[in-house]
């Protein structure tokens, strides 16, 4: 065994403590937390513990190894159990061998005051009443870092670790939060302000709405944020990200809004990830949160967080925003409320619509959304919605118009299996060709959707006489035809492959794009 560990099963702490058994030692010092049936006044039946592992098996061993120097003890060791938990179980066991008593139960202190605040850790309580919640303990979050014998039940904290080790030196030495001006509302309240503390948000993109997004939240005390991002600062960024500054170029925008944000508020603790959202990462992101605010350019990305909401039955709110206008939606997993598809069965694939980095924007069009988003998610947290209905909310910053749209499940719309009645996989996408006399061969009609003076530039080794324009397409100035057979080419590949998958999931199945584009055939 090593000095920590996680044990799936129940714990044997007669077999932990032969393993500190000494010859130098005059005694033994150990704690046992047991699982206690309430907690802030609910009746609770039974408890989970979910552990991040690897980082919590190496965090672990790092306290052990802190309190057999600072207090000289012989030997120690903690052991902790994960998964499914019944009331009394031992749930978190330590022991310290030494040749003082003092000593011992110093450092058996010392350990699991630092395993509940630095070990990730995550406990799901569940209710007399049927419900069941990931829980932080409110008190002792709250307090300063002394912990009281009172402070010595068994539970963990969220997860400070490893990122957010560094939250311990700033907390220390910060003011708490007061929350005195949201407290005295009395839809908030002391209790609503608990909820928020107990409560974990994940937020996709740290950009033009997640900035604000992410400062409100965490102004708020959400007690747990989430951070996905994979970019870093750029110049261009700032004018909408005013989060950042430029000493921040060129670093990721998850960990220095991670930075910010535990200067805002101490008792926040961040989760970084500085990566993008894709098909293998989002589930895994998405669970452990109570709610997703996705904050990104990019419908793949919103889709991807819409599928992952509904496989979960969590709630999110998406924003959008285009030159001066932003639009604004919630999913909540109920069976009459539509999800970002039931609207958009035939969104805009990326690649066709510009987002800000084309498109331009001004800086208070997102943050006005990213606002908008921070209050839904708060609404939603402290239950301050009960009579909303589903909507879409677009918001004109020019014309200072805001319209409320309701919103309709769409019945074509499989929630069960999210996002699967909107592919025809059935035919290829993408065909790949030689040359281009092979084809004009296959019998589909070729057409180049590069610009003209992408043409002019680049001819084609043989005359393509059908030429349509991306530009003029995505202007509307132009309508690809709606019968035929179709190779869609431009010169990589990118364009062309968008197209097709964008006339697909507007029923036209035969399109096709030409894989590489140009530049992949033989001339
Ligand atoms: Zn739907």
């Amino acid at each position: 065994m090593g000095a920590f560990a996680f044990a799936g099963g129940p714990l044997e702490p007669e077999r932990y403590r032969e393993s500190l058994a000494d010859p130098s030692a005059g005694g033994y010092a150990s704690f046992e937390g047991w699982v206690r049936d309430h907690n802030e006044g609910r009746t609770v039946q039974r408890l989970e513990y979910e552990a991040f592992e690897p980082l919590g098996i190496a965090e672990g061993e790092r306290i052990v190894a802190e309190a057999v120097a600072r207090f000289g003890v012989t030997r120690a060791a903690c052991v902790h159990r994960v998964g499914s938990l019944g009331i009394g179980e031992l749930a978190v066991w330590v022991g310290v061998s030494a040749a003082h008593r003092g000593e011992a139960f110093a450092a058996c202190r010392y350990i699991i005051d630092e395993v509940k605040h630095r070990v990730p850790i995550w406990k799901k309580e569940h209710y007399a009443d049927g419900n069941s919640g990931w829980v932080n303990c409110e008190r002792c979050a709250a307090a300063p870092r002394s912990g009281g014998p009172e402070d010595d039940h068994a539970h963990s904290h969220g997860p400070e670790h490893g990122h957010a080790r560094t939250d311990d030196s700033a907390r220390s030495t910060a003011p708490a939060p007061d929350y005195s001006r949201q407290i005295a509302l009395p839809e908030v309240g002391a209790a609503g302000q608990a909820r928020l503390a107990a409560a974990s948000v994940l937020v996709v993109g740290a950009g033009g709405l997640g900035v604000p997004v992410l400062q409100y939240l965490a102004a708020a005390g959400i007690g747990r944020i989430g951070i996905v991002d994979g970019d870093v600062v750029e110049g261009s960024n700032l004018h909408r990200q005013p989060l950042y500054g430029t000493a921040d170029l060129g670093r990721p925008k998850a960990a220095v809004a991670a930075e910010r944000l535990r200067a805002l508020n101490r008792d926040v603790r961040i989760e970084t990830h500085a990566v993008r959202a894709t098909p293998d990462n989002i589930d895994a992101l998405v669970a452990g949160h109570d709610l997703i605010v996705e904050c990104t350019d990019n419908f793949r990305a919103k889709f991807l967080v819409n599928d992952a909401a509904l496989r979960a039955q969590k709630p999110a709110v998406f924003a959008s925003v285009h030159q001066y206008e932003g639009q604004l939606q919630i999913y909540r997993p109920l069976p009459h409320w539509p999800c970002l598809r039931c609207l958009w069965p035939e969104a805009p694939r990326d690649g066709l619509v510009g987002n800000c980095a084309e498109a331009g924007v001004l800086g208070p069009v997102p943050a006005t959304l990213g606002a908008l988003q921070a209050m839904q998610a708060l609404k939603r947290l402290l239950g301050l919605d009960a009579g909303e209905s589903p909507s879409l909310v677009t918001v004109d910053l020019l014309s200072l118009e805001t319209r409320r749209l309701a919103a309709r499940r769409n019945p074509a719309c499989d929630h069960e299996n999210p996002g699967n009645a909107h592919h025809s996989d059935e035919q290829p996408l993408e065909l790949e060709f030689e040359t281009l006399a092979e084809a004009f061969e296959s019998g589909l009609e070729l057409v180049d959707i590069r610009e003209a003076w992408e043409r002019a530039h680049d001819p084609p080794g043989l005359q393509i006489p059908s030429h349509l324009p991306l530009s003029e397409l995505v202007q509307g100035y132009a309508e690809f035809p709606a019968e035929g057979r179709y190779l869609i080419i431009c010169a990589h590949g990118v364009r062309s492959l968008s197209l097709a998958e964008q006339l697909r999931s507007q029923g036209q199945a035969e399109v096709y794009s030409l894989r590489g584009g140009l530049a992949a055939l033989r001339s």
